[in-house]
């Protein structure tokens, strides 16, 4: 049997019709640059996620970037953020010219560790990039406390979780904006490259809207400088069709973890992954901690089963951050499980057979 990480023909399979006749409207259309189908999908996904305003970017890194240069962010800013993520989270923070600042993750969630947020704020912090790490949502109710009492921008990397909900809000409405990704491995993905801003604010929302189009107020009149991180026109027409499926997907997702977590439940040497209890995770990746982690990785791939580690070296041990930021040691957490991660096959189309089989393989590898 075979068990690949992701399996995005099945999905495919699953919405061929619905999927090519979005696409034959958009060719006959020719909306190909942001328009009407992007506009469309704005306004589902602003109701998806409970949220007044959406802009379609380019793809999540803009959607990070662009947002933090609308609230001001910039040279001699310094913006607080976890080590344990995925590069561009952080990279966003470069590219504006502000400087990241990292806080360790909480050992049984891996997202931001709340406690750790005041000893980093100095008078330069300007924003906390909070990243809801594999389908769950970080401690939002104390970051939004820091946040207030510093005076700071809360921006949710939500490029992992949606749908993924903390105390019944939806990921991304809870800060000033929430980023997303519309990679093709994400939960919700494009078929190809897309990203979207979640925000309340229609201030932001304005000022997000223009940067994404050479800051243009109107075609051909430039009020500030912007770029290009338009939305494809075939892009939003995909993902209008794909977010009516995601709930469905979503719970498959939460079942198969459930599953998962049956099956591996009190095996000595195993971690599993925990929700808290005020959390709807949404299993973007389901992520075991184990000893030995590279050895069993291999063992699994002998046998057929495609696993993943997410991620094997966290940021501040990067060579691109390296030289400017705490060498190891400093964010231990980070570090520890970045060792022992192991993200198993996580697909709504995975079966039970599928499931069980991963877990019997994985079982005779630890022991
Ligand atoms: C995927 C991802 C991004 C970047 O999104 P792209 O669309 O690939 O640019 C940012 N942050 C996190 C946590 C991600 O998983």
């Amino acid at each position: 049997m075979k068990v690949p990480f992701l399996d995005l023909k099945a999905q495919y399979d699953s919405i061929k019709d619905e999927i090519n006749e979005a696409i034959q409207k958009v060719l006959d259309s020719t909306a190909f640059a942001g328009g009407p189908f992007v506009e469309e999908f704005e306004k589902q996904f602003a109701k998806f996620c409970g949220c007044k305003n959406v802009i379609g970017v380019g793809n999540g890194t803009e959607a990070l970037w662009l947002t933090l240069i609308a609230l001001g962010i910039g040279e001699g800013d310094e913006v607080i953020t976890v080590s344990n993520t995925f590069i561009a989270t952080v990279e966003a923070i470069s590219f504006c010219g502000a400087a990241p600042v990292f806080v360790d993750i909480d050992e049984n969630y891996y997202t931001m560790n709340p406690e750790l947020i005041e000893a980093a704020v100095t008078p330069r912090t300007k924003a906390i990039v909070p990243v809801h790490l594999f389908g769950q949502m970080a401690d939002m109710d104390p970051i939004m406390d820091i946040a207030k009492k510093h005076g700071l921008f809360v921006i949710e990397d939500a490029c992992q979780a949606h749908g993924a909900e903390y105390k019944d809000k939806r990921s991304g409405s809870i800060g000033d904006a929430g980023c997303f990704s519309f990679y093709p491995g994400k939960n919700l993905g494009a078929y190809g490259e897309a990203g979207a801003v979640v925000t309340n604010s229609d201030e932001l929302d304005k000022k997000i809207r223009m940067l994404r189009d050479h800051g243009q107020s109107k075609k051909y009149y430039h009020d500030i400088i912007g770029w290009n991180s338009r939305m494809d026109g075939i892009q939003g027409a995909i993902l209008s069709v794909k977010l009516k499926h995601l709930e469905e997907w979503n719970s498959s997702r939460r079942k198969n973890a459930g599953l998962y977590n049956d099956l591996f439940k009190d095996t000595p040497g195993i971690i599993i992954p925990k929700a808290a209890d005020f959390n709807k995770h949404i299993y973007h990746i389901y992520a075991l901690r184990v000893q030995h982690r590279d050895e069993i990785l291999k063992l699994l791939k002998d046998d057929d089963i495609h696993c993943g580690i997410h991620y094997p070296v966290p940021v501040h041990l990067q060579k691109a951050y390296n030289p400017t930021i705490p060498a190891k040691g400093e964010f231990s957490v980070s570090e520890k499980c970045s060792d022992e991660f192991l993200s198993l096959p996580m697909f709504s189309e995975l079966t039970e057979e599928q499931i069980s089989f991963v877990v019997r393989k994985i079982i005779k590898a630890i022991h």
